[in-house]
């Protein structure tokens, strides 16, 4: 991968981590648009077979009223004459039970009872029933019927129910009579199994489902090739830039140095210089200093960019005595601003690394602490160990940062609007410098602040051995 060889373990995880913010993305898109496509699909599937379902139950009930009236008529002969007493079974409450309509029409031949020929639809998954104006049952014909009543409210256009694995459609038949259009002459009802449908809709699902997972796999894959392309010419630009912060920082050393020995040297002979341009080389030797740290820190900052970091050099530190000298070297310069600084340290906390990086990680944050806090105020940096790290806290009373602030400081050259009123030298890189050399000690820096209040920088790094 390309940013595996160009770029420093850190900004190959910066892009690492924006890659597959990229793909996670692309995926979630994608799976989206395909799932909500495929919930489409199915539903309008669904939808069009039970149509197709309901549609054919109305077919079936409204090609089998026209026979009721007949039904009606033979199965009260049947019922009623004494030529086919016998024929029709009873129940054990002695009503007869239903009989089927080949049942019914094989009367004529029936000397017994034991002639009932049986249903040919007797295996069927369908069902139609006829029941008289009592909702008797009299006549059905099928192999599958429900086992309850008709329902107490049909309504004149029919009714669609399910139950279970059964959709039933029931229409009433009425006498087709100018005088009482309202007569009832009886009912009928078709049922249908909906375990066929329910099979079909299932593997469709199942289809969908498979489908879809297996597009949005191929789709990851593709996004890994795409989002590597993609990011290939931003990463470029990126190179293209550090080089150009290096180049540019490094020409820019050269002449500084050669204005700072000069003005060294005049300053070196005052009796030489106008009182008049006094001030003005103070001022333009103050510009050229602030000027040589900038330098020096993009530099820095390049240098750790374009290299993986070099154990080789690193030796094995006690933070506390690391520590300690760095708060005696601040302490003058706390007790002209009259901030009141303290160290808490636990003995023997010992981390690998480089001790002029590590150096200049807590100068820059107790700079800062030191820097934003008023006349009176308090900057304690603790010690203490926290499982496998050593966790440095520098801790002040100082003007706090806005939380809407807090993700940008760490950003190179951002700078709060109260910090550049109240420190205009300042160059907004301190804590990116701090990051990231922290970083490359396989440690981390967090804040906590309230604005008004004070601050809270957390060094977390791994403790030797
Ligand atoms: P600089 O201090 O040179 O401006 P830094 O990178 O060290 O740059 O800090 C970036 C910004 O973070 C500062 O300008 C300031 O707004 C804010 N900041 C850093 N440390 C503190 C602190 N201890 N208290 C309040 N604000 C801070």
């Amino acid at each position: 991968m390309v940013w595996d060889t160009d770029l420093t373990p850190i900004s190959n995880r910066r892009f690492h981590n924006l890659r597959n913010r990229l793909l996670f993305s692309y995926f979630l898109i994608i799976a989206a648009i395909l799932g909500t496509f495929s919930a489409a699909v199915y539903l309008l599937v669904a939808h069009d077979r039970n149509q197709q379902l309901d549609a054919h139950l109305r077919q079936v009930a409204a090609s089998s009223t026209g026979m009721l009236e007949i039904i009606q008529h033979e199965y009260e002969e049947l019922t009623t004459e004494d030529k086919y007493k016998g024929y029709v079974p009873t129940g054990s409450d002695g009503m007869p039970v239903p009989i089927t309509l080949s049942q019914l029409m094989g009367k004529y031949q029936a000397e017994s009872a034991s002639q009932i020929a049986v249903s040919p639809l007797a295996a069927s998954h369908q069902g139609v029933e006829w029941y008289d104006a009592q909702r008797r049952l009299m006549v059905r014909e099928g192999g599958l019927f429900l086992q309850t009543s008709l329902a107490s409210e049909i309504p004149q256009h029919g009714i669609l129910m399910q139950a279970g694995n059964i959709r039933s459609f029931t229409k009433p038949v009425y006498a087709v009579s100018t005088t009482n259009p309202a007569q009832i002459l009886g009912y009928v009802r078709v049922t249908e199994s909906t375990v066929t449908l329910e099979a079909e809709l299932h593997r469709l699902q199942w289809s969908l489902v498979v489908g879809v997972v297996t597009v949005s796999g191929l789709v990851a894959l593709g996004g890994i090739w795409f989002t590597r392309e993609s990011l290939k010419p931003i990463l470029q630009s990126f190179n293209q830039l550090k080089q150009f912060t290096s180049d540019a920082s490094h020409e820019l050393r050269n002449p500084l140095t050669a204005i700072r020995a000069s003005i060294a040297v005049m300053q070196s002979h005052p009796e030489r210089i106008h009182p008049a341009d006094m001030e003005k080389l103070i001022s333009i030797a103050s510009a050229s200093a602030q000027m040589s740290r900038l330098v020096d820190d993009l530099l820095l900052l390049a240098r750790m960019d374009r290299q993986a970091p070099d154990q080789s050099g690193w030796q094995r530190i006690a933070l506390d005595e690391l520590l300690e000298d760095l708060v005696d070297f601040c302490r003058d310069r706390a007790e002209q601003s009259q901030i009141f600084l303290k160290s808490q340290l636990i003995p023997g906390v010992e981390i690998n690394g480089d001790a002029s990086q590590l150096q200049q990680v807590f100068t820059n944050l107790l700079t800062n602490a030191l820097q934003y806090t008023p006349s009176n105020g308090t900057v304690i940096v603790s010690l203490q160990r926290m499982g496998t790290h050593a966790l440095v806290t520098v801790q002040d009373t100082g003007i706090g940062i806005a939380p809407e602030q807090l993700p940008h400081i760490f950003d190179r050259f951002w700078r709060a609007d109260q910090a550049r009123s109240r420190y205009e030298e300042g160059s907004g890189l301190g804590l990116a410098i701090a990051k990231t050399i922290a970083q490359r000690h396989q440690g981390d820096i967090t804040v906590q602040s309230e604005l008004g209040e004070g601050s809270r920088f957390y060094v977390k790094l791994p403790l030797a051995g």
